[in-house]
């Protein structure tokens, strides 16, 4: 019998990146197909957007995805559901035409030089992307009500590229989709510039902001290695200061990560390092641990032993101290 199939970000996400609109950001698991990922070309706010063609061309995949016809970029996928196919009415929305998953991924200008950064490659071709004037497309998502809240409250706008803390209108972002009523936000940051707006925002009652950083690292020395700049220190100052700020509201709201890069930062003495640093001096509450991606596609997922016990040895410290933990995307699969 025929299975059915359905991702909601394939139906309801847009990923903004700095030459075209995409589903998603992901595509971990088909890398050779990440670039059709796509649906339009869009540089900025002199190309007008057809949002008919956007939806039709979602509506289509939708439809395909549905119908057991899984697009190459999604192979493998952990965001892939599968669900009755005796229900076809089942998930009918995923053909409604809005918005409710944004990724900001429109500029890859960055404070540091990490060894494993999703925009290596456009760093290597096209050198530092500042990005274009966003705000016309926000204003005009959010006017149309394209991006709708009202459809589903708990839509969400992630930054996804590039360190965001350093963009000049980070703080504007944030504020012009707090006004139309936006409570999700994730950011994903280097910790390396502290930012008010971050901490003040933590504070809010009425906002949930999901904040990573990833360490990497235990010492100075690593860290180095992993982001080829000389930021500890900072970078431990804003994790202790986004710690306290989210510890009088959510403390899960801050999110500390060691992705294990093999030859690199293996081992169990800097993990006891990172461990310690972040839950007894940072007041981390919440740990992630993944694996590098470059690497692990290289493997093609072939993990070694050792490197799934340093991950069920992070997961069984946290565990112990019932600190919160989760694998991320690459250690997620794996299924430890
Ligand atoms: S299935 Fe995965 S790759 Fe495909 S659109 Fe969904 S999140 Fe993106």
């Amino acid at each position: 019998m025929k299975k059915m199939y359905r991702c909601r970000y394939l139906a309801h996400g847009l990923y903004i990146h700095y030459d075209c609109f995409r589903h998603c950001h992901l595509s971990i698991h088909s890398p050779n197909e990440r670039n059709n990922n796509y649906i339009i070309p869009y540089k900025g706010p002199k190309d007008k957007v057809d949002w008919t063609k956007v939806f039709e061309i979602k509506n289509q995949l939708v439809e395909n995805m549905r119908n057991g016809d899984i697009p190459p970029f999604c192979k493998g996928c952990h965001w892939i559901e599968e669900f009755d196919e005796n229900s076809p009415e089942q998930f009918q929305s995923d053909f409604d035409n809005y918005i409710d998953m944004i990724w900001i991924g429109h500029s890859n200008e960055c404070n540091a030089n990490c060894i494993y950064c999703f925009s290596y490659q456009e760093i290597l071709e096209h050198r530092t992307i500042k990005g274009y004037d966003i705000f016309p497309l926000f204003k005009e998502l959010l006017d149309k009500k394209i991006y709708n809240l009202e459809k589903e409250p708990n839509a969400h706008v992630s930054f996804a590229m590039g360190e965001p803390t350093i963009l000049k209108n980070f703080d504007d972002i944030i504020n012009l989709f707090a006004k139309y009523g936006n409570r999700h936000f994730a950011l994903y940051t280097n910790g390396i510039k502290t930012s008010k707006m971050v901490l003040q925002v933590l504070k809010m009652e009425n906002i949930d902001i999901r904040i990573v950083i990833s360490l990497d690292a235990g010492s100075r020395e690593v860290f180095k290695k992993v982001k080829k700049v000389d930021k500890f220190k900072d970078t431990c100052k804003t994790i202790k200061e986004y710690a306290g700020a989210a510890k009088e509201s959510r403390p899960n709201a801050l999110g500390v990560k060691y992705i294990i890069i093999p030859n690199v930062n293996d081992t169990k003495e800097e993990i006891d390092k990172w461990y310690d640093l972040c839950t007894k001096e940072l007041g981390v509450k919440y740990l992630i641990a993944d694996i590098e991606e470059k690497w692990f596609v290289r493997q093609s997922g072939e993990v070694p032993e050792y490197v799934k016990d340093l991950l069920r040895y992070i997961r069984n410290r946290c565990e112990q101290d019932n600190i919160a933990f989760e694998f991320y995307d690459r250690a997620l699969v794996l299924n430890l």
